[in-house]
């Protein structure tokens, strides 16, 4: 599943692409989609704007219509200038809205849906988002709270639940775990408040860190490169994430890995830096603010 900064970078970027200009194509492969452009008409109308909340795309059109699509697991946007060749298959298209100016293509998406305002505010899960770490006026205390409220949970599901806070993904649930030295299989009620702003923080700082990338501007997939150590080598670019039986870059103890939830999502954890029980003496107080290593 991709991570929020990849939504939010996807939104940005057709933002950019697309804002301010009239839609003078609409095609897709979704029947659903298909008959809003036969009955009340995509194209004539303008992109007002793109925006990510959570792990969702929302492209807000004139005339009270928002495209809301969803990029799951492999699912990507690109943009196009008008007759550029496609990089990926034409059977792979699932969207296409063009400008004058610019072509952009949504491949392999799998959710994809038109509302008007009063129904995305109907719309089951949507509605139910936490507030979204990318958002300029993210709250860490009341984000916090609202964790905290999750007493039974295991740390490193409710880090994924979009319900509680949103935009954290499978990758960053290990890491950001990892920095805070909090163990991922934990209770919830367990947390200090100072291990759950910390949770809070790091995992603002780590899709913030990811959002603006070098270059890809254009095309936005889940497979782009993540770095949380801030070391150069991309080799070294994540904590614990995938690493498992390597030695932990901190204690040099081997990476565990186990599923975990009913999703069955793999998590990664040094078992010396995160342990099972309780605080990790001093772990917390140390990491805060900036994970280990220096830019
Ligand atoms: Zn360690």
């Amino acid at each position: 599943m991709p991570e929020g900064d990849t939504i939010f970078r996807a939104a940005s970027a057709l933002h950019r692409a697309l804002a301010g200009q009239r839609v003078t194509e609409f095609t897709s492969v979704f029947p659903k989609l298909t008959r809003v452009e036969t009955d009340s008409g995509v194209v004539g109308r303008s992109v007002e704007s793109v925006e990510a909340r959570g792990k969702w795309l929302l492209m807000h059109l004139s005339g009270d219509l928002i495209l809301l699509a969803h990029m799951l697991m492999n699912g990507s946007w690109h943009i196009y200038r008008p007759g550029e060749r496609w990089k990926r298959r034409r059977d792979d298209m699932r969207i296409v809205i063009g400008t004058a100016k610019m072509i952009a293509v949504a491949f392999t998406i799998q959710v994809a849906e038109f509302h008007t305002a009063a129904s995305l505010a109907r719309r089951r899960v949507f509605n139910q988002l936490g507030p979204s770490l990318l958002a300029e006026e993210f709250d860490v205390a009341g984000a916090a709270a609202r964790f905290r409220l999750q007493a039974d949970a295991e740390v490193g599901t409710t880090l994924l639940a979009q319900s509680v806070v949103a935009g954290i993904g499978n990758v960053y649930k290990s890491e950001v775990c990892f920095a805070c030295g909090v163990n991922p299989f934990r209770r919830v009620s367990s947390l200090s408040v100072t291990e759950t702003v910390c949770l809070m923080t790091t995992a603002r700082k780590f899709l913030q860190m990811n959002v603006a990338p070098s270059s890809g501007e254009r095309i936005v997939t889940y497979t782009g490169m993540r770095r949380t150590t801030r070391r150069v080598d991309p080799a070294e670019a994540l904590w614990v994430y995938a690493r498992r039986g390597d030695p932990c870059r901190k204690c040099g103890a081997a990476i565990e890995s186990r599923k975990q939830g009913i999703d069955a999502r793999t998590t990664f954890w040094c078992p010396v830096c995160q342990p099972a029980t309780g605080e990790a003496e001093g772990q917390a107080v140390a990491t805060k603010g900036e994970p280990r290593g220096k830019p």
